[in-house]
């Protein structure tokens, strides 16, 4: 909370901008629920400048709108009374905060923090018209505003914020050491500031809230994820070359949007298209006119590259134990069909083998069930070490495993497969540091082999490995049998 130091601080402060009579009486508008079009007009029409944005902006490709305005009237009767009141309230506030910026220290870049605010409203906007949402202006103010704090800290204590803004470069982290050093981090106090203006409270709050992370699973997307999303957009607006930046983005965004990263794409399209029409509106150069295509054809195709290696690594994953990380039953049951085939199809041999661990149920039994997955771990990392590429470990059943070795007659499985038990044999797994655990497996193995062993279906394969395993357990364990025909 804001202690009531930096609260006195706020509101005495001499130095903070004051706002012109005009962005006064739309505050007014914007808080009177009864404001008619005819006032509104009004209080517009004194502001010449303001007039002219307005009338601009209904009549710019943002508001898809057929009609072309040709005064205030018409221009509040295409975008609406709340959007003009929204509107007008983001050109005055903006306006009165660019030219009146606090004389700060050299470290503060106000041209900096400016691109940054409008692209937040940019991203903020776009964000909405991708999902539908039927507030964009109110989101357009909120992104715009959401920094606003960061204003307030530098015209209340100069010296003492410049020198923390100056030495960190992550958003997040200026907000961590804002709170330790002030006890209130830039968002409560731009709140503060919003609500000592009158902003509305739903700008002022969902400034604060954007800060934090949105409620997991809320019920819609909000005002609230749309802003918090819109600052690590605006970032990645701004600097498509950096990694860092797009993970970020595309963390947050599917984690609080549920946006994929090809939704991504279309929202930087949403952003480019309203970006030169903005940039004119709010006087501010965001990109470059000469490089911005290039910048946001790059921006985009990192993204799409972004998404498909991810899809890979999904459907990676869809295929692997989530414990030990061998692959899943699905997974040995297609690969298997495929390598039998071939084996069939082009007379090659094929060897499987099932691995079953020995007394496994009483690892549990002395020391736990946790203790007994991470031997399941340890072993199949054990087992990795000792196969090649192009086998396939997969876990069949709870501590039992599957390996694949295709073109490998059974002859020439022996090797691997002993040298396999012995591996397993060797672990010594130590639990807390000092207390080992020991195991042992007993392996069946069965081959397809032209001309040695013929199987009719891989079925049958797995059956005879079965059986074999079923006799190595009853030899005693920790041992091989080979399935003879
Ligand atoms: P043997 O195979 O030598 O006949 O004895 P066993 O005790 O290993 O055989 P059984 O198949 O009867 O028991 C397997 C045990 O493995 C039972 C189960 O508690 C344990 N198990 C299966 N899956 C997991 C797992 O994911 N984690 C742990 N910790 N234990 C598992
Ligand atoms: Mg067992
Ligand atoms: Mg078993």
């Amino acid at each position: 909370m804001l202690d009531d130091k930096l609260k006195s601080r706020l509101n005495y402060c001499t130095t903070l901008p004051s706002l012109p009579a005009v962005a006064i009486k739309i505050i007014e508008l914007a808080n009177n629920p009864e404001a008619d079009i005819g006032e509104t007009c009004q209080y517009i029409s004194l502001d010449p400048v303001l007039s002219a944005k307005l009338l601009k902006t209904a009549n710019a490709p943002l508001y898809k709108s057929r009609r072309v305005a040709t005064n205030i009237r018409q221009a509040v009767s295409i975008l609406g009374t709340h959007s003009v009141i929204v509107i007008a309230l983001s050109f005055t506030l903006a306006n009165s905060l660019m030219k009146k910026s606090p004389s700060s220290p050299l470290a503060f870049d106000h041209d900096i923090f400016w691109r940054r605010s409008v692209a937040s409203a940019l991203a903020s906007r776009a964000l909405g018209e991708k999902l539908n949402l039927g507030f964009l202006d109110d989101l357009f103010l909120a992104g715009l505003v959401q920094e606003i704090g960061i204003l307030a800290f530098l015209t209340i204590m100069p010296e003492e914020y410049g020198d923390i803004f100056s030495a960190v470069t992550d958003h997040d982290q200026l907000l961590q050491i804002e709170r330790q050093t002030f006890g209130a981090g830039h968002d409560e106090l731009g709140c503060a500031l919003l609500q000592k203006w009158h902003i509305p409270d739903y700008i002022a709050l969902a400034c604060l809230a954007s800060h934090s992370q949105p409620e997991p699973k809320s019920l819609d997307p909000t005002l609230q994820a749309c802003v918090a999303v819109s600052r690590y957009l605006a970032d990645y607006f701004l600097n498509p070359q950096d990694a860092r930046k797009m993970a970020t983005l595309t963390q947050t965004a599917r984690a609080w949007l549920d946006l994929d990263d090809t939704a991504l794409i279309d929202v930087l399209q949403l952003m480019e298209n309203g970006l030169k029409p903005i940039e004119e509106l709010f006087d501010i150069k965001i990109h470059h006119s000469s490089e911005a295509a290039a910048i946001m054809a790059e921006a985009k195709e990192l993204l799409m590259i972004h998404s498909l290696s991810r899809a890979k690594e999904l459907e990676e994953k869809s295929q692997r134990d989530g414990l030990t990380g061998a692959h899943n039953r699905i997974y040995f049951d297609e690969t298997l069909r495929r390598e039998f085939h071939l084996s069939a199809q082009y007379q090659l041999p094929l060897t499987i083998a099932i691995i079953d661990l020995d007394h496994f149920k009483q690892v549990n039994d002395t020391h736990g069930h946790l203790a007994g997955d991470s031997l399941l771990v340890t072993v199949v990392s054990t087992i990795y070490e000792q196969i090649r590429q192009d086998d396939t470990l997969s876990r069949y059943g709870g501590e039992e495993f599957a390996l694949i070795l295709p073109g490998t007659t059974l002859a020439a499985s022996r090797n691997l497969i002993t040298r396999l038990k012995d591996a397993i044999a060797a672990i010594n797994y130590k639990l807390d540091g000092h207390f080992v655990i020991r195991i042992t497996a007993s392996i069946g193995v069965a081959s397809n082999e032209p001309g040695v062993a013929h199987f009719n279906e891989p079925l049958d394969m797995i059956k005879a490995a079965d059986s074999a395993l079923y006799a190595a357990k009853h030899a005693g364990r920790n041992q091989i049998i080979e399935w003879k025909p």
